[in-house]
């Protein structure tokens, strides 16, 4: 039956053809792994240091690196996440990793990654809004943003994952356009309030403002923002067809970790790939995001891209829903390079003006409403 739905779907010739590009590309067995224990920069909130992550530290020996880069091959990982710390101090390992995976840095943005050797990766530039600009990064004292826009300025490996910060989106646009006047693209996160400021950064306020200004900015630039407006909307409502986010379906947990056994032994679906990597590359983490973090104040951007990736059974009950899986899948193939963005970015005003969401807010749960974006050419052009 679904197997004759899915069939059915792909009569469509648009979703046909998106879906053998994700056939063709394979799938995905990822790892996540930190490159180090340091960071040039302190930001207020940040997990890393919050969580003490960085009393793993980074293995010294060069011999041992190549060893973990061949055990991973060997596990057929193709994918790594490179966070930490601060992955563009270590220049020479990335280029190693480089040679062996399809590899997403992710990095403040304040020291340049030369292309040499690492042409192909894809560098997200993980960044906040105004406020988290400032006050959160820069401590007040730099303007990291300006920095970043410096050392990525036309470099089309580079998206800019901008954290919006639920009670302070003024910033989306303004910070938007200069992205994109920079030459790079633009994609979103989503801030949760791991320090306990509150007031504006608490994200317990929902992101339903911040996602409004996600979708204008995707009606004005559909071939530069590369962000799934039904990720962003799951994000926000924190469910998918009536199942709640959380450990019990977040799919970025370390398979073999301890601290999972539980889930694993009930059988509760899971990657049977996935690590998150300590900067010593010897001990693992419970998930991506740290061993501590309550999943209650999980906002996690790729950790949500993974389970709606893995739960395309769910989404054959209708078209629409297929067709926001598909649309969503395809996004992120072009964000982690299984795709090449460079060539197929132009089809993102198509895959934009198909989306179709029931968008529900965690702050008002009766409020319902379907998105259906307009990015005609003329929003472009604006
Ligand atoms: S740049 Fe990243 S790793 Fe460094 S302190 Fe800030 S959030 Fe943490
Ligand atoms: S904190 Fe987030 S990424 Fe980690 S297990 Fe919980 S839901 Fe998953």
């Amino acid at each position: 039956m679904k197997g004759a739905s899915l069939k059915a779907y792909l009569q469509d010739p648009f979703l046909a053809g998106l879906f053998g590009e994700i056939k063709a590309a394979g799938n995905m067995k990822s790892s996540l792994l930190d490159l180090t224990h340091k960071c040039n920069l302190r930001c207020v909130g940040c997990y890393f240091f919050v969580e003490g992550m960085d009393r793993h530290k980074k293995i010294s020996s060069r011999r041992e690196f190549e060893a973990f880069v061949e055990a991973e091959k060997a596990r057929g990982t193709n994918m790594l996440t490179v966070v930490g710390g601060e992955p563009a101090l270590e220049l020479d390992r990335l280029r190693l990793l480089a040679k062996h995976f399809k590899l997403t840095v992710v990095t403040n943005g304040s020291l340049p990654v030369p292309r040499d050797g690492l042409e192909n990766i894809r560098v997200a530039v993980s960044f906040g809004g105004r406020v988290a600009r400032y006050v959160l990064r820069g401590q007040d004292k730099r303007d990291v943003f300006s920095e970043a826009l410096s050392n990525f300025k036309g470099d089309d490996r580079v998206g800019f994952y901008y954290t919006t910060v639920a009670g302070c989106t003024d910033g989306i646009e303004s910070a938007t356009d200069r992205m994109i006047q920079n030459g790079n693209y633009v994609a979103y996160n989503f801030y949760a309030d791991l320090a306990k400021q509150g007031g504006k950064y608490n994200h317990r306020l929902g992101f339903a403002d911040a996602i409004d200004k996600i979708n204008r900015m995707i009606e004005k630039y559909p071939r530069q923002v590369v962000s799934s407006p039904y990720i962003n909307s799951t994000i926000a409502k924190r469910n998918l067809f009536g199942v709640p986010w959380g450990y019990n379906v977040c799919p970025s947990v370390t398979f073999d970790h301890p601290a999972n056994q539980e889930r694993m032994r009930e059988g509760k679906k899971y990657p049977t790939q996935f690590r998150a990597y300590n900067a010593d590359l010897r001990t693992t983490r419970r998930c991506c995001v740290g061993s501590a973090r309550d999943c209650e104040t999980c906002t996690d951007l790729w950790a949500t891209y993974g389970w709606v990736i893995g739960s395309m059974k769910e989404h054959l009950r209708s078209k629409q829903d297929f067709t926001n899986w598909l649309l969503t899948t395809y996004i992120f193939y072009m964000q982690t390079g299984f795709i090449d963005g460079s060539k197929n970015l132009y089809k993102l005003p198509d895959i934009y003006r198909r989306f179709r969401i029931e968008t529900e807010t965690n702050t008002a749960p009766s409020e319902n409403r379907t998105l259906a974006l307009d990015v005609g050419d003329a929003c472009h052009a604006s």
